[in-house]
């Protein structure tokens, strides 16, 4: 597929940031190719318009960027999951382990309603602790997420064993 050829080589590298060793991938590269962007946000919604998905969880804070555009055009809600205390309203958290230490993740209570089905959203799969804390959240709350989807995996982290039974759609890897 040429669209996935465009996403890919549209994606920049930045080696040693936020530290050294870590290959950095920046996505703000292929929002700056409108072309990118669009078959970025296509190939979900190809993907996502008839799966009856009425919730779209977008990450802090690149899966902002994906979510909405894809929340739109098939037809869910959005739902910000994001860093703790940045939510006005009453919040339910998840918290999950980083490489040192732990972070939180909140979303507001009642953005979402038992019984209703997410896909969540963010730029990248790297451990994939951020998802499951994601796919947690939303199941505490007896949301069914029908899949994560993320425009890059690091394969070699192996984060796709740690969402449990919810299946990964990545566009490059
Ligand atoms: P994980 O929890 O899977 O280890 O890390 C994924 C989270 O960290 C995502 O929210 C993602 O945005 C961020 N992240 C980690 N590494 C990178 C990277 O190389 N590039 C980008 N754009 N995000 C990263």
């Amino acid at each position: 597929d040429d669209r996935i050829s465009r996403i890919s080589s549209s994606i920049r590298v930045i080696p040693d940031f936020p530290k050294p060793g870590i290959m950095f991938q920046d996505i703000t590269t292929l929002l700056l190719d409108p072309m990118a962007f669009k078959d970025t946000i296509d190939l979900f919604v190809e993907r996502y318009k008839d799966k009856n998905i009425n919730v779209v969880a977008g990450i802090e804070a690149r899966g902002f960027i994906f979510g909405p555009p894809i929340a739109l055009a098939i037809g869910a809600k959005f739902v910000p999951m994001r860093k703790p205390k940045k939510l006005p309203g009453e919040v339910i958290s998840e918290e999950y382990s980083l490489e040192y230490g732990t972070d939180t993740m909140e979303m507001h209570v009642g953005a979402v309603q038992a019984g209703e089905r997410a896909l969540v959203v963010d730029d990248l799969i790297a451990t994939g602790g951020t998802l499951s804390a994601a796919i947690r959240l939303l199941g505490r709350v007896g949301v069914d997420v029908v899949e994560c989807a993320c425009v890059i995996e690091l394969p070699e982290l192996k984060g796709r064993s740690r969402l449990g039974d919810k299946p990964l759609f990545v566009l490059v890897s």
